[in-house]
């Protein structure tokens, strides 16, 4: 039992389970019955005061461990995940028209995208497992007899290659074969085996559901490993302490499976149970507008559960769902925080991504930059005004997908001058272009 953990709710039923009793969803239900982990969070509060966080052992994200359901025996991948900066954006703030903007820039994790908290948190989990030949007590310590799998639409993939490679752990990875090339070159590069799937990133997670429970590999894929959401959430934690425990009116963040925005609702829900902040922030989900279905059920009321998939097509590849996974838990991080919903176009994620990194510094890949077109479209509807102090989460860096970024750079007209290899052009060009 993990220390932390009362017990395993499945999302559907309410039905709770301890959490040796299950591995990831809730046997009534199968791979809808996603269960939420739930804490003792009196018994979290005895133990550590939110002062001390930021001198507890362990780099990054390991020193929320107290609000992780982690068994302290087990190892930490070697690699930084988590402690990624906060940046101010004045100029971003006041040209949207809020109080105040700071990027979370998750680009500079390890593998470049946030999913690294969430395929941290499975490696550990995955070495928790108890061995599978039956023969040795307690867990698999011995990383080459554990395999993990995931379906990706690849940052998800790149990162529990990326872990996985740091901890010796064979990992087999199922991404759509439209995946960006920086993306199955970095999967390529940390080892793993790559299943290049003729589909979208839905067949590829279907795929991988199968092969995982005919192998007894451990499963990380999103929206049915309950852990993820326990990953993610820490970069609800650093948002939170980066500001002095003063939560932000509004945190805004791009939607695909839905798992990251549940992971931050989920953060701010444990610091609020423990009386660390004293709010939730308002969470905006953003969405592309031809992968919008948590909009869509959002916005008409319909069932999560039984609304049928729709055909997702958008140039922001990792926020590309037909059917988001997680939708329970990214539906509810909106609704219970009285949140909203918007949808961007693709034209307005391109051409965020040299709006970001021109007002703020930061270099976003497509579903990252998703949240500044959000941001915009959310100030235009009266969702956030001149009083809020808001967090854009930036997902993933610019450098997973330099085709859209140079897309993006061309659609607000920014190219380069090109010039003669001699002094007197040079200046020419310069004088041309009024620099000075
Ligand atoms: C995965 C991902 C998202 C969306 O997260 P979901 O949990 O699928 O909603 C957004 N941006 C980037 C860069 C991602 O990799
Ligand atoms: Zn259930």
């Amino acid at each position: 039992m993990l220390d932390a953990v009362t017990s395993l709710r499945c999302l559907i039923c309410h039905r709770s389970y301890r959490s040796d009793e299950i591995d990831y969803v809730c046997p009534r239900h199968g791979v809808e019955g996603i269960v939420d982990v739930e804490y003792d969070y009196e018994r979290i509060a005895a133990t550590v005061r939110r002062e001390d966080l930021a001198s507890e052992p362990g780099p990054g994200m390991w020193r929320y461990s107290a609000l992780l359901p982690i068994d302290s025996q087990v190892p930490r991948p070697p690699l930084l995940v988590g402690d990624t900066p906060l940046v101010p954006a004045p100029r971003l703030a006041a040209e949207v028209g809020v109080r105040r903007v700071w990027v979370k820039d998750e680009g500079r994790q390890p593998t470049a995208s946030l999913k690294d908290r969430a395929s941290a948190m499975a490696a550990v989990k995955a070495l928790e497992m108890p061995a599978v030949d039956g023969d040795t007590l307690g867990t698999s310590l011995d990383p080459s007899s554990t395999v993990i799998t995931t379906a990706s639409t690849g940052n998800a993939a790149a990162a529990l290659a990326g872990i996985c490679a740091s901890m010796a752990i064979p990992a087999v990875i199922f991404v759509p074969a439209s995946a960006p090339a920086a993306k199955v070159a970095q999967l390529l590069a940390f080892g793993a085996s790559v299943m290049l799937v003729d589909g979208p990133y839905d067949t590829a997670t279907d795929l991988c559901m199968a092969a995982a429970a005919r192998h007894g590999w451990y499963n990380r894929n999103t929206g049915f490993n309950p852990y993820m959401t326990e990953g993610k959430k820490t970069a609800a934690y650093e948002v939170a302490e980066a500001l002095h425990w003063d939560a932000p009116d509004a945190v805004v963040v791009s939607v695909g499976d839905g798992c990251i925005i549940g992971g931050l609702h989920k953060g701010f829900r444990d610091l609020l149970a423990l009386g660390w902040i004293d709010r939730i922030p308002r969470l905006i989900g953003v969405q592309a507008e031809g992968s919008d279905y948590l909009v869509r059920v959002w916005e008409s009321g319909s069932d999560v559960l039984t609304t049928p998939a729709i055909i997702p097509t958008t140039v922001a590849d990792s926020i590309s769902a037909g059917l988001p996974r997680d939708r329970i838990k990214g539906l509810a991080a909106v609704t219970a925080t009285h949140g909203v919903f918007v949808r961007v176009s693709d034209d307005e994620i391109l051409a965020a991504i040299p709006d970001l990194a021109r007002l703020s510094g930061v270099f976003a890949e497509p579903a990252a930059s998703a949240a500044l077109a959000g941001l915009r479209k959310a100030s235009d509807l009266g969702h956030v005004g001149p009083g809020d102090r808001v967090v854009l989460m930036s997902t993933g860096s610019g450098l997973k997908d330099v085709g859209a970024a140079t897309a993006g750079a061309a659609a607000v007209g920014a190219r380069p001058i090109e010039v003669a290899p001699d002094d007197e052009a040079v200046e020419r060009a310069l004088a041309e272009h009024h620099i000075t």
